[in-house]
């Protein structure tokens, strides 16, 4: 089979590579990427998957998508590997059996977050495209971070031969450890920002650079929050994995359901497409905060913006989901005109509203369920006390969904999203006392730390960049100024030997 093609959502570009779509990131026409056609997963050969190690299921996922023609198996047996490796846990993402439930850890990567599980692998992407001939061999990512994002984009691009990797944050604003997993890695490629603004400053300041094709092309400017597809691609995995897992232990299940905390809509986005290939997936829960605008869609069809809430769980806090777009794709018929005539109007008027058949098709996809504050630190609360079970806040909304939905049983995977030691200050209201933190994350306390402070400007970022992807590190300035003064000297002498000679 011939590796998936890619085209984006709004029809400007079609056809593309899986390395052009994943240097790429986001469409020329602001548009996503979808796959021109979805490889399918007989039941046979799920079955023939059930032997196989977290690392060997992720690459015979990824092959599916990702053939010879793109990357060499070898290559691609590699790249899964090593990221997998970068996991504390041998089975990667463990499932373990809580409360009439399964729970989903996703959280035992370098920075105890989801995000891990995608941005490992995008990264050793990135190093192997680069390493091939992409962009003639450079990247520079920018990326906007509220937390999580930023600190897991960074652990897997570290070091990274060819990479720049910049990311901005607002100043203040972001949790003390969750700045400290930025601002404590030590590799000269990597450089944290704390801009003088919100998150949405941030982020607009990113989008604005993609926007400006001519600093765009010059730093080769590479995206990776979570509209890139290799993200959304890399997290198919584990809702494999979790059916392999769950239907081990009982023959008898023939569907399994999955609640899913919800923000950017990318991790049960993996979900949907894990089902649409033939997985055995009964319901897909998306679990939102009170930033409920997706909670809202699938009740009543409204995808109306509003301003973002801040709450405990700042990672699902959003006001629109990127990644949504993918599934307004799939909904519209795949139909690219119809679905930049809906963006086009949501640009607009910050509302989309749809009825009828539309909208109970989105019901028989997809659950959804709204959790608030005082629900989710309830729901940390009882599941410590009754089953000795420390939730995160986000893990906590998924969880509470499945209890509002009435789906607990040995069926249903919450996917639970973070280490609850990233969010301690919320955790400890209804933790006592608290679970000592992991060593990794207690030793970022006493660790020299390193950003730099800029303000919500355009073009001073855009020159920060600039200065980062171009300038040589200090040691090699040094040098090469001492070259040039160098240089100088010998030319003048030149100059004044060869005007002696003429004299004579
Ligand atoms: C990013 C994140 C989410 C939301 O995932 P999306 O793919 O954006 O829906 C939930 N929980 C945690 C801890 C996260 O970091």
């Amino acid at each position: 089979m011939p590796s998936v093609t890619y085209s984006s959502t709004r029809g400007g570009q079609t056809n593309l590579a899986f390395r052009d779509v994943v240097m790429q990131g986001l469409a020329h026409d602001r548009g996503l990427f979808v796959p021109d056609r979805l490889p399918t997963v007989s039941t046979t050969e799920l079955e023939s998957w059930r032997s196989l190690s977290y690392a060997e299921l992720a690459v015979n996922v990824i092959a599916k998508f990702v053939g010879d023609d793109q990357v060499p198996l070898p290559n691609l047996r590699d790249i899964v590997t090593r990221s997998c490796a970068a996991f504390r846990d041998a089975q990667v993402t463990p499932l373990v059996h809580v409360g009439g439930h399964y729970v989903l850890e996703l959280f035992h990567g370098p920075t105890f977050a989801f995000k891990d599980v995608a941005l490992q692998m995008l990264g050793n992407f990135f190093e192997y495209f680069l390493s091939t001939g992409s962009n003639g061999g450079r990247l520079a990512v920018l990326g906007a971070t509220s937390g999580d994002t930023g600190s897991a984009a960074i652990a897997g691009l570290r070091g990274k031969k060819g990479i720049t990797c910049v990311i901005l944050f607002p100043n203040g604003r972001v949790s003390a450890i969750q700045e400290r997993q930025m601002t404590t890695v030590p590799d000269e490629n990597v450089h944290c920002v704390a801009i003088d603004g919100t998150f949405d400053d941030c982020q607009d300041i990113v989008k604005a650079s993609f926007n400006t094709p001519a600093f765009r092309d010059k730093v080769h400017l590479g995206a990776v929050n979570s509209i890139n597809w290799c993200r959304v691609l890399a997290q198919t995995t584990y809702y494999y994995w979790s059916y392999l897992r769950v239907t081990d232990a009982h023959k008898d299940i023939p569907e399994v359901h999955f609640s899913v905390p919800t923000g950017n809509f990318g991790d049960v986005l993996a979900g949907y497409y894990a089902k649409q290939m033939g997985l055995p997936v009964g319901k897909l829960i998306v679990a939102t905060n009170e930033n409920d605008i997706l909670h809202r869609f699938f009740t009543a069809g409204e995808y109306h913006r509003e301003s973002i809430a801040e709450t405990i769980s700042p990672s699902m806090d959003i006001c629109v989901s990127s990644n949504f777009e993918r599934y307004l794709f799939h909904l519209a018929g795949n139909d690219a005109s119809m679905l930049s005539a809906w963006m086009q109007a949501f640009e607009k008027t910050g509302q989309l509203t749809i009825q009828g058949d539309l909208l109970r098709q989105a019901q028989a996809d997809f659950d959804s369920c709204r959790g608030d504050t005082s629900q989710t630190l309830a729901t940390i609360e009882t599941y410590h006390q009754k089953h000795q079970y420390v939730l995160c806040p986000h893990s906590a909304v998924g969880v509470y969904a499945i209890h509002q939905l009435s789906l607990v049983s040995s069926a249903t995977v919450c996917l639970a999203t973070a280490h609850e030691a990233k969010f301690p200050a919320a955790v400890a209201q209804v933790v006592e006392p608290m679970p000592p933190p992991p060593t990794e994350l207690a030793v970022l306390r006493d660790l020299p730390t390193r950003r730099v402070e800029l303000p919500n400007d355009l073009a001073t970022v855009q020159a920060f960049v600039e200065e980062c992807v171009f300038s040589r590190p200090r040691k090699w300035q040094a040098v090469a100024k001492h070259l040039a003064a160098v240089t100088v000297a010998v030319g003048v002498a030149a100059v004044a030997l060869q005007a002696m000679t003429r004299r004579r």
